[in-house]
């Protein structure tokens, strides 16, 4: 099917995950180019499996226009069933972009992967879940740029119940693929279903008809299904994190509604009876809560999604 490559980190020969495997199918002549890209995070396995069957099922004579397709990234992640980060350097793949020719390791996987891959797409999806400690209420993240309507866009034919606009200044992280693309004036987003190192149908099943829906949105697939209900819009994103390390006890669900100021969680010391009781702070969901109880100082605990409609 199509033309397969290899996309190889400089330096890096022999390291688990130097040489990535790609796709191109169709053609630039037809229609849109869209890159596709799963497995930043190499246990996040529903959206890799989601774009997995996508392939397995796609007709590509039916195609108007060109995928290029990554479907998994990080695979010395993968291979080492290593949560969040790259093995060789501990650097989180998704922090890095639009990366560096002359950085680490997950620097130049990331600029290899920009520079090859996304910035030759009109349009770009990277495919997400929880990672392997993270229960999570499927989502879609664009950032706030000058093709913010068209990442819009796409974040609701994706079709999942949460589409979140992300200003840059308010937000908790930097470097994902989806806002290095939109600076470079790709509309795109980030698409996340499933969690906690599951293969979990139903996330599976979400994240195959949010690319199909996508690309039916472009015109690069032809339509056959309803279109998607309007996801609820939010546009600010809050992490919350420990004071302290110890034992991690949520109280909420991802997906649960909660009030501004009541307590979402608790971490508890391992060895004194102090307790930090996690209070969000405003209303909002939800939409990640890390599962492991195992959290150090300024350990991760959950993502609130809050805030109005935007414009
Ligand atoms: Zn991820």
């Amino acid at each position: 099917m199509g033309t397969t490559g290899t996309l190889r980190v400089d330096g890096a020969d022999g390291l688990v995950g130097s040489e990535v495997p790609y796709l191109e199918l169709g053609s630039a002549e037809l229609g849109p180019t869209v890159s596709l890209m799963a497995g930043v995070h190499g246990c996040e396995y529903t959206s890799m499996l989601g774009l997995r069957r996508f392939l397995q099922g796609l007709d590509e004579s039916k195609l108007q226009g060109r995928l290029l397709v990554i479907p998994i990234a990080n695979l010395a992640a993968f291979h080492g069933r290593t949560p969040f980060v790259v093995p060789h350097d501990q650097l989180n793949l998704n922090r890095c972009f639009p990366g560096d020719a002359n950085g680490s390791f997950t620097e130049r996987l990331a600029h290899v992967l920009f520079d090859s891959v996304i910035r030759n797409a009109d349009f770009h999806i990277d495919l997400h879940a929880g990672d392997m400690v993270e229960a999570l209420e499927p989502f879609t993240i664009y950032d706030a740029s000058e093709v913010q309507e068209q990442s819009r866009a796409l974040s609701h034919a994706y079709g999942l119940g949460y589409s979140i606009r992300s200003e840059r200044s308010a937000s908790p992280i930097a470097g994902t693929s989806s806002a290095a693309a939109a600076e470079a004036g790709i509309p795109s987003i980030t698409a996340e279903a499933g969690g906690c190192g599951l293969v979990d149908e139903r996330s599976v099943e979400l994240h195959l008809s949010g690319i199909r829906r996508v690309l039916a949105s472009l015109g690069v697939l032809p339509a056959s299904f309803d279109p998607p209900q309007s996801p609820v819009e939010l546009n600010r994103w809050v992490w919350l994190r420990s004071a302290i390390g110890g034992w991690w006890s949520p109280a909420v669900a991802a997906g649960d509604r909660v009030p501004g100021g009541s307590i979402v969680g608790t971490v508890s010391s391992l060895t004194t009876d102090e307790i930090e009781e996690i209070r969000a702070p405003e209303d909002g969901f939800p939409l990640f809560v890390t599962t492991s109880p195992a959290v150090g100082v300024d350990g991760l605990l959950m993502g609130l999604a809050s805030g109005a409609q935007p414009v």
